[in-house]
């Protein structure tokens, strides 16, 4: 069976893409890799500049310590082997963003390799199942920024492009993948575990629009079973998933339509256009810059020892992965939940904390899964902007667990919250209280109907037989559809049963 239905996917597409990724990713240090220069994001142009980053004359870089603490800790969080040593090199190349005519980077001694991401791919037997596979990281290295060349947004932009120096110097790492990628949607899948992953080590916030996180793509297709390369393009600044993941799709096409026919796809850097959905060359190999990489003579080898690297693995947090399967586990909750939850470490740290806090940790996950996900998806809500906070479903989740309000009346507040866009706490002070005290009458009324119904629970609980009372608070809570507040309920019924 699985055998003739591999046999129609090769059939259907006689070529087989090969996808390697570089993702750059800016560290949350507060000074610059090699200088003191605050990294702040949105400084006017040129004030966040020094001797050392403007590439003066005489000038000495200086390595920032938590920068390369950083680095580690991304590259533990990758699976990445840290070196014991690694080497600083000059990448030598003229841009008017790059004032020292070099990018100071690493070369063939990267802090870290042989790293990997495991992401969930389709099964290409057709079944329609998932099944994990390993995406290599060849390296994982640290660099310095560039400046930011600046098209538009000044009067004589037209015939003039200002620079911006802030972004000079600050801390990056780069990490490679191997060419194990092999459609887009696995390149997407990558991307997003690899955000998700340094996201929640700290390292970097992962912001694309403010350029923390950028990625480049490398892609060729080969005739399906060939073991030889074809000759690749690589797709430059692409500022979103989606996007990269839709310049693959354009590229693989074009690369296939090339070939069949009778072409050759020239090796070059092609950009994309989102509007179009199509790429474009943009340089050829002809043009390609050769980077005559060396040594940077003005900074010592960076040694990692033992010691060091083994007080970084300490600050490695659970990681998203490893968290989601615990969620499941220890709070009964669905994976799409878990999932959710676990979007950022912040999302996670609160709700877990949350549930701690509460009487009854298991109905707080009930709570987020019951009331929460489902209002939060029906009004197109992101969980972070979500009227209710985990804070205010521990709360409600309390309210209900004490007997101070009924399932009902939960679920008619979580509606006002939505309506009113507050939280739990605030719209149960507005509603909850008053709603509950004008009920008393009414709910001694249903309580006498209730005792004189049953008269022979009534003669077991005069008896001694106390625990009938849970009988005649579920005929009452019956009664009331649900409205009446479990602990009033339970109040008026001891208050009457015990008067004669
Ligand atoms: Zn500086």
């Amino acid at each position: 069976m699985s055998t003739s239905a591999d046999a129609s996917v090769a059939a259907s597409t006689a070529y087989e893409p090969v996808i390697g990724l570089e993702v750059h990713v800016q560290l949350l240090t507060a000074s610059k890799i090699f200088c003191s220069c605050s990294t702040r994001f949105g400084a006017a142009p040129n004030t966040n500049v020094c001797p050392v980053c403007l590439g003066m004359p005489g000038a000495l870089p200086v390595l920032n310590r938590k920068a390369v603490e950083f680095a580690m800790l991304a590259a533990l969080a990758l699976n990445c082997r840290i070196n014991e040593t690694s080497i600083f090199a000059r990448k030598n190349y003229f841009y008017p963003d790059l004032p020292k005519g070099y990018q100071i980077s690493q070369y063939d001694k990267p802090l870290a390799e042989f790293g990997y991401i495991e992401v969930q791919t389709l099964n290409t037997g057709g079944t329609g199942d998932h099944r994990v596979k390993k995406i290599g990281i060849t390296r994982l290295h640290l660099e310095e920024d560039a400046g930011k060349s600046l098209h538009e947004g000044f009067p004589d932009s037209d015939e003039k492009t200002a620079i911006d120096l802030n972004r000079t110097g600050v801390p990056l790492i780069e990490i490679v993948s191997e060419p194990d990628i092999a459609t887009p949607d696995e390149a997407y899948e990558y991307l997003t575990r690899l955000k998700e992953i340094i996201f929640y080590t700290g390292v970097s916030d992962c912001n694309m629009e403010e350029g923390s996180l950028r990625c480049d793509a490398n892609v060729s297709v080969r005739p399906r079973g060939q073991k030889e390369l074809g000759t690749k393009a690589e797709i430059k600044n692409v500022n979103s998933f989606r996007f990269i993941r839709e310049a693959l799709v354009y590229e693989i096409a074009r690369q296939e339509e090339v070939i069949e026919a009778g072409g050759k796809i020239v090796q070059e850097t092609r950009l994309y256009n989102s509007h179009e959905g199509k790429t474009y060359s943009m340089r050829s190999k002809e043009q390609a810059h050769d980077y005559r990489y060396f040594p940077e003579p003005d900074l010592l080898p960076l040694v990692v020892d033992e010691k060091w690297k083994s007080e970084i693995a300490k600050t490695l947090p659970e990681l998203p992965e490893a968290r989601r399967a615990r969620l499941v586990k220890e709070y009964g909750i669905t994976e799409y939940d878990a999932q959710v939850l676990t979007i950022s470490k912040a999302l996670a740290d609160q709700f877990e904390a949350a549930a701690k806090a509460a009487k009854n940790p298991k109905r707080v996950a009930n709570l987020v899964q019951s009331e929460l996900m489902g209002r939060l998806k029906a009004k197109g809500i992101e969980i972070e902007s979500s009227p209710v906070s985990m804070k205010g479903v521990a709360a409600s989740a309390d309210l209900v667990e004490s007997g101070a309000i009924s399932g009902k009346m939960l679920k008619d507040l979580y509606d006002l919250c939505f309506e009113r866009g507050k939280d739990f706490p605030e719209v149960y002070e507005e509603e909850g209280r008053p709603r509950q005290s004008s009920d008393t009458s009414a709910l001694e009324k249903i309580i006498d109907e209730i005792l004189a119904a049953n008269p022979k629970q009534l003669e077991q609980y005069r008896a001694g037989k106390k625990t009938v009372i849970g009988f005649f608070v579920g005929q009452v809570m019956k009664a009331s559809k649900g409205q009446a507040n479990p602990q009033m309920v339970n109040e008026l019924l001891v208050k009457k049963l015990e008067r004669d």
